[in-house]
C-alpha cells in the first residue's frame, strides 16, 4: 500500500524527462495497453515534431507558414465548427458566403451579387469542382447537339498534378503543353494547336508551379476567339488562380485575367497560399449560377434545414473559413497590396543577388508583371561549376533552409532548376541572412568540389 501510494505520488512530482513513462522510447506501430500521463505524452510527441523542421524556413512550400495571433485565436475558438453542417452553425455558414461574395467581387464578377460558389479544402478540390462542372456543361451540349460525348479533353499548360488527377478520376484526355526549348508556359498557339470540338475547357495557370510565371490568359482568350469566328467552336476557360488569384487582383490589377473575360467560366485559388489563411482552404467561383449544373448540387436535408451542397468531402473543419474571413477584413484590399509587395520586394533582391553570384541565369525575376513573389533560376550553360543544384540544396539543409531543386516536367527533364518563394513571414533580413549562406555553400563547393564519377569526369565533366 505504501509503496503505492509512493508510486502515484511520485508520478505527479516527477519532472517530465524523470518520468517512467520517459525512461522507455514509446511504442511506435502498436497502440500501448495502458494509458499514459498526459503531460509526458504531450511532451513525446511535441519533441518529436522538433525533427519535422522549420517550417518558416522551407522557401518550397506556397503554403501560409506565419499566421497572425488573432488567427490562432479564432483558429482555437472554431474548432468544434463543422462547415457542412450549415444548419447548426449558421453564421459560419454565412461568413463563408460573404467571402464567396467576395471574392467574385475581387474577380470581377459581372454580377457578384447573385454569384455561386464554394469553400473547399484546397485548390485541388476546388480544381475537381470546377472541372467536373466544365465536364458537365460539355456534356449537355453535345447531347443537345445529338453528338459522341464519349472523348472529353481539357487542354492546359505545365500543370500542377490536381489536374492530372482530376484527368484520371474522370477519364477526361490530359492535353498538356510540354516545356520546350526556353518555352516554360501556354502560349495562344500551343493551347490552340491541341483544342478540337471535344474540349471542355483550356485551363491556363496564373502562377505556374513549376517557374511561377504567369501564363497569357488574355492572349489565349484572344485566339479562342478568333477561333470561334472561324469554326464556331464556342470554348470555355477555367483559370487555376492557386496562388495568381490572391495576387494579380493586388500587385498587378491592370492584368485582365478574370471574369472581365466572358469565356472565363470559374476560377479556384487557395485561402491557405497568398489567401494568407491557415492549411485547410481553397475557393471556386464560377462566372455565374448556370455555369454549375444543377444535378452536381445534393440537398441534405437530415441535420435540419435544406442544404444545397457541392463537394467532394462532407465534414470538414470551418475554422480555416472563419481565419479567411478575419483576413479580408483585416486587411482590405491595402493589406494585401502590401504584404504581397514587400514579398515580390524581396524576390527581386534575392533574384539580383543570386545573379551576382555568377553562377546562375534567372528564370522569374519575381516582379509583380511576371508572375508570384518567386524566383527560379538554373545553372549557367556558359561556365563550370563545381556542384549541381541538388548540392546546393543539401548544404543548405545544413542551416535549416530548404531551397528545392527539381527537375522540370516533359520535355525538359533535363532541366534542373531551384526556387524560392517569398512569402508573408519571409522578411528581407533573412532573405539577407540567407544570402549569406548561399556564398557560404558556394566557396564551401569552391574548397571542397563534389566529386564526379570517373565515366562523368571522362565524358566532358559537368554537364547538369
Ligand atoms: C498549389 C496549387 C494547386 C493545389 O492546391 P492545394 O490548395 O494545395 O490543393 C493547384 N494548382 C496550382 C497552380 C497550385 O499552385
Amino acid at each position: 500500500m505504501l509503496h503505492e501510494r509512493d508510486t502515484i505520488r511520485n508520478e505527479v512530482l516527477d519532472e517530465v524527462f524523470a518520468s517512467p513513462d520517459l525512461s522507455v522510447a514509446l511504442p511506435k506501430y502498436r497502440m500501448p495497453d495502458k494509458e499514459h500521463e498526459a503531460r509526458h505524452v504531450f511532451q513525446t510527441v511535441s519533441d518529436e515534431l522538433m525533427l519535422d523542421g522549420n517550417s518558416r524556413q522551407n522557401l518550397a512550400t506556397f503554403c501560409q507558414t506565419w499566421l497572425e495571433p488573432e488567427v490562432l485565436a479564432l483558429m482555437a475558438e472554431t474548432l468544434d465548427k463543422n462547415m457542412v453542417d450549415k444548419d447548426e452553425y449558421p453564421q459560419t455558414a454565412a461568413i463563408e458566403q460573404r467571402c464567396v461574395h467576395m471574392l467574385a467581387d475581387l474577380w470581377n464578377s459581372p454580377d457578384a451579387h447573385n454569384t455561386i460558389g464554394t469553400s473547399t479544402t484546397g485548390s485541388s478540390e476546388a480544381a475537381m469542382l470546377g472541372g467536373m462542372a466544365l465536364l458537365w456543361k460539355w456534356r449537355e451540349r453535345r447531347r443537345a447537339a445529338g453528338l459522341p460525348t464519349d472523348k472529353p479533353n481539357l487542354v492546359t499548360g505545365p500543370v500542377q498534378v490536381c489536374w492530372h488527377k482530376f484527368a484520371r478520376y474522370w477519364d477526361v484526355e490530359l492535353r498538356e503543353i510540354p516545356m520546350e526549348g526556353d518555352v516554360f508556359a501556354m502560349t495562344p498557339e500551343s493551347a490552340l494547336a491541341r483544342v478540337d470540338e471535344n474540349t471542355i475547357a483550356v485551363v491556363p495557370t496564373l502562377g505556374v508551379t513549376f517557374t511561377g510565371v504567369y501564363e497569357p490568359v488574355k492572349e489565349v482568350h484572344a485566339a479562342l476567339d478568333r477561333l470561334q469566328e472561324q469554326t464556331g467552336l464556342d470554348v470555355p476557360m477555367h483559370i487555376d488562380g492557386a496562388s495568381g488569384g490572391f495576387l494579380a487582383p493586388f500587385t498587378y490589377p491592370e492584368l485582365e485575367w478574370d471574369f472581365r473575360l466572358p469565356r472565363v467560366k470559374s476560377i479556384n485559388a487557395s485561402g491557405h497560399k497568398f489567401g494568407l489563411a491557415p492549411l485547410g482552404v481553397g475557393w471556386i467561383i464560377w462566372r455565374d449560377a448556370d455555369d454549375l449544373p444543377e444535378d452536381l448540387i445534393f440537398n441534405v436535408n437530415y441535420l435540419g434545414g435544406n442544404m444545397p451542397s457541392f463537394a467532394l468531402n462532407f465534414s470538414r473543419p470551418g475554422g480555416q473559413v472563419v481565419a479567411q474571413y478575419y483576413n479580408l477584413l483585416r486587411l482590405g484590399r491595402e493589406g494585401y497590396r502590401k504584404i504581397h509587395l514587400s514579398c515580390h520586394e524581396t524576390a527581386q533582391y534575392l533574384a539580383t543577388e543570386i545573379g551576382k553570384l555568377g553562377h546562375f541565369e534567372i528564370i522569374n525575376d519575381g516582379s509583380p508583371e511576371a508572375g508570384i513573389p518567386a524566383v527560379s533560376w538554373k545553372l549557367r550553360e556558359d561556365r563550370e561549376h563545381n556542384f549541381t543544384l541538388f548540392d546546393l540544396a543539401d548544404r543548405l539543409r545544413t542551416r535549416g533552409w530548404q531551397v528545392p531543386a527539381y527537375t522540370m516536367p516533359p520535355h525538359r527533364e533535363d532541366l534542373a532548376v531551384q526556387r524560392i518563394l517569398v512569402r508573408q513571414g519571409f522578411s528581407r533580413d533573412q532573405a539577407s541572412l540567407l544570402m549569406d549562406d548561399y556564398r557560404a555553400a558556394i566557396s564551401h563547393f569552391d574548397r571542397h568540389p563534389v566529386g564526379v564519377p570517373l565515366d562523368e569526369a571522362e565524358a566532358g565533366g559537368f554537364h547538369h
